[in-house]
């Protein structure tokens, strides 16, 4: 199996040569030449879930150096419940959020950093990422790297720009992980990064690379929970779901195109956005209109240029197939907020901000339709929105208190791409 690029402007790579390379050399994303059909066996129902990782991410590595080392990367990567929750009727919510960080980000760091910690075994030089964070990324890529071999790892934040369980997450780890608090923003963050990037100084004596969910290592894996959860929705109901995604940059929504076109057995997929409506107003108007992002409750959403919409124009190239297909919709802090509440008085279920967009578009649009919302973050997280809405605090996962009480460390430096490096 060979990776394109969606720019057309390289040579075809192996699996481990995109995922080490992150971005195509041509500017554009790595996608697969063409989507393997699942194997019967990925679909049996009863397939543990490190079982069906392997099985719907083999193909994808065929004739790759890490061929072999799949089904171990899969067992050690996935080794934490992926539950389907009744929420009612036919509708069942996927939770995403039991890995260590409590986010879904933890299935493609997780895979990233042990195929990559294979990959580099034997280099004399460590391999050093480089992430700039706003909230969820950083803490699932440096839990994920911390104690890889060979592999060292940088987290940027702005200072003042994370929630406080944010800050515990990205600063508890040391060892390969150092954490920087930035005196800037997000887009300073991002800015050194990319500085860093183009450095021929640093390139001469640092081999870097990035982890951020353009990496194909991020997005292969994501598709193996969307064959999961309809495999075992198709059993119980006997019926194939709509499956309703929190989206941002759409790297998890892709996930879930790819595992669709794979046949896996999926009705349509429906994407929830917050107040940033770049994507739901290109596909009703047709004109793709980046904007500076605005902040909302769901925050790890809170995207203004969605970078993995390029996959998604690849896969369905010309206007008539990408409507039919993809259909997205916004919705707003107030929605989120009633829905967090209606939903708790409902079930006694507590949904984060994200999952909540996805549940409000659910009930608005499709009620009665055989679904699976998706969880992509446990609401302990976001206590700061969640608690005061159902008026009582929400139990911490035992993963998450213990990053919670670990020391915290970290360097606080200026926006200055050198301090990064002195
Ligand atoms: C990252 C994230 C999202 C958005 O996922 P994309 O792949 O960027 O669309 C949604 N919810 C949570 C909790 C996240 O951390």
């Amino acid at each position: 199996m060979r990776f394109i690029s969606t720019r057309g402007g390289c040579e075809p790579r192996t699996a481990s040569e995109a995922l080490r390379e992150g971005l195509a050399p041509d500017g554009g994303l790595f996608v697969p030449q063409t989507l393997p059909l699942l194997s019967p066996a990925a679909l049996d129902p009863d397939l543990p879930y490190p079982e069906r990782a392997r099985e719907v991410l083999a193909p994808f590595f065929r004739g790759d150096e890490l061929e072999p080392d799949v089904p171990g990367i899969c067992r050690d990567a996935f080794d934490f419940p992926v539950p389907l929750a009744p929420l009612s009727g036919k509708v069942r919510i996927l939770e995403l959020f039991h890995g260590p960080t409590a986010a879904f980000k933890d299935f493609g760091a997780r895979f990233l950093a042990r195929a990559l910690e294979r990959r580099e075994a034997g280099e004399p030089r460590p391999l050093t990422i480089l992430v700039a964070t706003s909230g969820d990324t950083g803490g699932a890529v440096a839990a994920a790297f911390h104690g890889r071999s060979g592999i060292s790892v940088r987290v940027l934040f702005p200072q003042d720009g994370v929630s406080e369980r944010q800050r515990k997450q990205l600063t508890c780890w040391g060892g390969n992980v150092t954490s920087y608090a930035v005196r800037g923003t997000f887009d300073d963050c991002q800015r050194m990064v990319k500085e860093a990037f183009r450095s021929p100084d640093l390139a001469g004596r640092f081999r870097l690379s990035s982890a951020n969910s353009i990496n194909l290592g991020r997005l292969l894996p994501q598709t193996v929970y969307y064959v999961h959860a309809s495999v075992l929705f198709l059993r119980e109901t006997g019926e194939r779901p709509v499956m309703v995604i929190p989206s941002g940059n759409v790297g998890n929504a892709v996930g879930a195109y790819w595992a669709k076109a794979m046949g896996a057995p999926i009705a349509r997929i429906a994407l929830a956005v917050n107040a940033n409506r770049v994507l739901p107003d290109f596909l009703t108007e047709g004109i793709y209109r980046p904007r500076p992002s605005v902040r909302t409750l769901a925050n790890a959403m809170d995207v203004g240029d969605p970078s993995n919409l390029e996959r998604l124009r690849f896969l369905f190239p010309d206007r008539e197939t990408l409507e039919r297909e993809v259909s997205a919709r916004s919705v707003t802090d107030g929605e989120i907020r009633d829905t967090i509440r209606r939903v708790f008085e409902g079930s006694g279920l507590v949904l984060c901000p994200h999952t909540a967009c996805a549940e409000y578009l659910r009930e608005r649009r499709i009620p009665e339709a055989p679904a699976i919302v998706v969880a992509t973050a446990h609401p302990a997280k976001f206590e700061t929105v969640v608690e005061p809405l159902i008026g009582r605090p929400v139990p911490v996962p035992p993963a998450l208190s213990a990053l919670l009480d670990a020391p915290s460390r970290c360097e606080t430096i200026d926006p200055r791409m050198e301090d990064l490096f002195r």
